[in-house]
């Protein structure tokens, strides 16, 4: 008997949406997965986020981009109500798009997508004065992503195995190992699926013919309590959250887990780490100002330094802000798979790529179109 007989074995590097997902695929698909991660528990990296949106793109021509995180919505929602509780973890809210810069138009059958202009009643309840332009996306919501994670992982079929850096992968026999510093084997199996987010980049490195361009973005969100707001502050709060200049959510629990409000996300380019700033509370304070104005004025308060608590991820981002996905190269390196590059989009994209890989590796038919499917591909940064 081969050392993989059952070629229904993965291993997975990262706990994070990316790779909680694409463990959970695969675990409800009969494989056994074994995920490593170098924290002691689920949400060291971006995935750490304390609330986040799940909210599609929209463009006039309907364009990849738009198609795709559509179909990641949808999917990231369903994964919501089947794994999590509504209310405490997630919630199929809506959420209003503040149209800032006008840019954002829908196209002409925008019936079909659960995306409209927002209504006089949706734009006052937004706090917004009655002209403000502005969308409303029903199908989208609020989720704290490190309760998807964890619910992921306990997957009947997925062991995590925390506490354990990967410093090398290689070819070994008919599948992969992966090592740590010491050069002790990790895991052994015969599919791989590096899903590390930007420390992604130094376990491809070696690989020939393979330049995945992987970018480190910082960004901080901002947050208080509920508790601390005065009565006329409380009653600025939208009962959805509102995006379009970051975001605004309100009424979800802090890590603390009391109701709370957030306010993010600042953008720092090639910033592989992620302290808390305080330049980057007055820079979300702004954003709070531009996004919903009269909350803005009301809440300045809310960001004196002794008041205000902050949270820092990086977001691992690729040049057409879509992930890389799948199979590497079938051929020259066969078996291994990422899971990696969601950018600024990971709850709504990394339960799609999630089922992608899946399907590919358990050879079923694929959840996207092909013609979508080739701008996730990870096999589009393989070189000749
Ligand atoms: C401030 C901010 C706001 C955001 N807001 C939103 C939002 O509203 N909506 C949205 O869709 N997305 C948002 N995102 C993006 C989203 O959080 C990310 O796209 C997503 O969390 C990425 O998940 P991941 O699993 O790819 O990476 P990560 O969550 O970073 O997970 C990578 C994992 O790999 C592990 N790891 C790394 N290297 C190794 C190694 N060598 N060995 C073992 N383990 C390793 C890490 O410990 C980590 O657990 C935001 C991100 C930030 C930073």
């Amino acid at each position: 008997m081969s050392l993989h007989a059952d070629k229904r074995q993965a291993l997975v590097i990262g706990a994070g949406l990316s790779g909680s997902a694409v463990a959970y695929s695969l675990a409800t698909r009969g494989w056994a997965v074994t995920v490593i991660d170098k924290a002691e528990g689920p949400g060291a990296g971006a995935s750490g986020l304390p609330a986040g949106l799940a909210a599609p793109h929209v463009s006039p021509d309907d364009n990849v981009l738009s198609r795709i995180t559509r179909a990641g919505v949808q999917a990231t929602l369903q994964r919501a109500k089947a794994l999590l509780h509504s209310g405490t973890d997630w919630a199929l809210t809506g959420v209003l798009e503040h149209n800032l810069a006008g840019k954002r138009r829908l196209p002409v059958n925008a019936t079909d997508h659960h995306s409209a202009p927002a209504s006089a009643a949706q734009v006052a309840a937004a706090g917004l004065p009655p002209d403000s332009p502005a969308l409303w996306h029903a199908q989208a919501g609020w989720i704290r992503p490190r309760q998807l994670v964890a619910a992921q992982l306990r997957a009947q079929g997925v062991q995590v195995r925390w506490g354990q850096q990967v410093q090398g992968i290689e070819r070994r026999g008919d599948g992969w190992a992966v090592t740590n510093v010491q050069g002790q084997t990790l895991g052994q199996a015969p599919w791989l699926v590096v899903a590390s987010a930007f420390d992604s980049l130094a376990l491809l490195r070696p690989l020939p013919g393979l330049t995945v361009p992987l970018n480190p973005l910082r960004g901080q969100v901002s947050f208080g309590h509920l508790a601390d707001l005065n009565e006329a502050q409380r009653q600025l709060l939208a009962p959805f959250p509102v995006n379009g200049h970051g975001s605004f959510i309100s009424g979800v629990p802090t890590p603390e887990g009391l109701p709370g409000w957030f306010i993010g996300s600042t953008f720092e380019r090639n910033c592989e780490q992620a302290p808390v700033r305080e330049e980057d509370h007055t820079a979300n304070e702004v954003r709070l100002a531009t996004l919903l104005p009269a909350l803005g004025l009301a809440m300045a308060g809310q960001f004196d330094p002794e008041r205000v608590q902050g949270w820092a991820g990086v977001r691992c981002t690729l040049p057409n802000r879509l992930p890389a996905v799948g199979p590497v190269d079938r051929k020259r390196l066969p078996g291994l798979c990422l899971s990696t590059g969601m950018g600024a989009r990971g709850i709504s994209l990394a339960v799609l790529c999630g089922e992608l890989t899946a399907a590919w590796l358990n050879g079923e038919p694929t959840p996207l179109p092909d013609a979508l499917i080739k701008h996730l591909a990870a096999d589009r940064f393989v070189s000749a």
